[in-house]
């Protein structure tokens, strides 16, 4: 009988493949789409990586242990998944960004250099800055290339005797007392197979809710388009040349940018902010003015050299908990969970993925997520 049954091969599905894979478990990843594709919450050529974590700082921990697993990942299959430049981060003094960043570095030693209005103005010409702004750069932050990261991962797991099988999504599950049976269905035949395991791992990412059904209520799908801007003078903008930036407006909406990267000619610009609710199967991807225009207003201010013609764009989905908060835990006896990332959890992947592992293989572990655990909605 198979150790574990993983269902879905994206960021998490392919990162707990990898890991049980080279446990020498005996596990199987089923994912209903390409892997990887550009339906889910890993498309979009990058996905910052920050320690200095403003969200809170228990994740700081888990962070470290990511970044070292990302560096192991790309040592193993000599890839760059995982790129330096440096994370700016800009917002009122007084606002949430920075000083919740700065508390996070304080409290674990995490290097950052607080930068004065006029180093920001001479090292960042790019960036208008209002009064009473501050300004922070984390060196060793940057971003991760999710496609490649994972193709990476799941490969890695075939390599080390892991089952990954796309176009095979599943349909429904019970718990025999003993093992787990999984009902899943071939796409292109129609073939509705069973297949028994010792335990079930849920990295559905949006559609959580359709096989979870006791957190259903505790999730909802967000619609989140980005933007490629071409900006006036591109090497300015260069990877290299340019950092990573995250940017708490006068308003207090969150921004975030990631320089010129080979495999996009523009600069990628998101808002952090909780998009139009959506179903999963029917996520409106055309792009409309709507989507553009808070991006083209934020530029205007505060990157007005950055505020050229678009080249690109897409639209991904956040599948938010009720809290912000990742949801990874048990469920039960013989299943396990990693759901509700809320837009910022590609950065942990190889982390989830031992948690994963290790809740599936010795039903707990001992890395410091208990914060994540649904305990804290008052739920077993
Ligand atoms: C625009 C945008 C920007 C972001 N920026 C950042 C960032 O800068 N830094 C960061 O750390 N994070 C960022 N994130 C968040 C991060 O990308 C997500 O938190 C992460 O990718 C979620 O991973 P997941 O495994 O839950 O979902 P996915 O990667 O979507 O994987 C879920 C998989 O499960 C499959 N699946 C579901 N149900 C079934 C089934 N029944 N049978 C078979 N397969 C199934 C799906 O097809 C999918 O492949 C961003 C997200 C978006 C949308």
């Amino acid at each position: 009988m198979l150790d574990a049954i993983v269902v879905g091969v994206g960021t998490m599905g392919a990162a707990t493949c990898d890991a049980l894979a080279r446990r020498g478990a005996s596990v199987l990843g089923l994912e209903q789409f390409d892997i990887p594709h550009a339906l889910g919450a890993h498309h979009g050529h990058s996905r910052l990586f920050r320690t200095a974590y403003f969200e809170h700082p228990d994740y700081v921990p888990l962070l470290r242990e990511a970044f070292d697993l990302w560096q192991d990942l790309e040592r193993r299959t000599a890839r760059r998944l995982l790129l330096v430049t440096g994370v700016l981060y800009v917002g009122h003094e007084e606002g949430e960004l920075v000083p919740r960043t700065l508390a996070s570095a304080r409290a674990h030693d995490v290097p950052c250099e607080t930068l004065a209005p006029e180093t920001l103005a001479d090292r960042f010409p790019a960036f208008r800055v209002p009064p009473g702004f501050a300004a922070l750069l984390e060196p060793h932050a940057g971003l991760v290339l999710p496609e490649l990261a994972v193709a990476t991962l799941a490969s890695e797991a075939i390599r080390h005797g892991g089952q990954l099988r796309a176009h095979e999504r599943v349909l429904d599950w019970r718990d025999t007392g003993t093992s787990v049976l999984v009902r899943a269905r071939r796409d292109p035949d129609g073939q509705e197979y069973e297949i028994e395991a010792r335990s079930i791992i849920f990295c559905c990412g949006a559609w959580t809710s359709r096989l979870a059904h006791d957190l259903g209520h505790r999730l909802h799908v967000t619609r989140q388009p980005v933007a490629w801007f071409g900006p006036g003078e591109p090497a300015a903008f260069d990877l290299g040349a340019f950092p990573c930036w995250a940017f708490e407006s006068q308003s207090r909406e969150f921004f975030y940018g990631i320089p010129i990267l080979p495999s996009s000619p523009g600069i990628k610009v998101g808002a952090h902010a909780t998009g139009r609710p959506t179903d999963p199967d029917l996520v409106d991807r055309g792009i409309h003015a709507a989507d553009l225009d808070p991006l083209r207003r934020f530029l205007a201010e505060h990157m007005p050299t950055a505020d050229g013609p678009l080249l690109g764009a897409a639209v991904c989905t956040y599948t938010n908990s009720p809290d912000g908060h990742f949801i990874v835990d048990r469920i039960g006896a013989r299943a396990a969970i990693a759901c509700g990332f809320s837009g910022h959890g590609f950065k942990f992947a190889p982390v989830i993925g031992e948690i994963l592992a290790d809740l599936a293989l010795e039903g707990r572990t001992s890395r410091p997520a208990s914060f994540l655990s649904l305990q804290r909605f008052g739920a077993a």
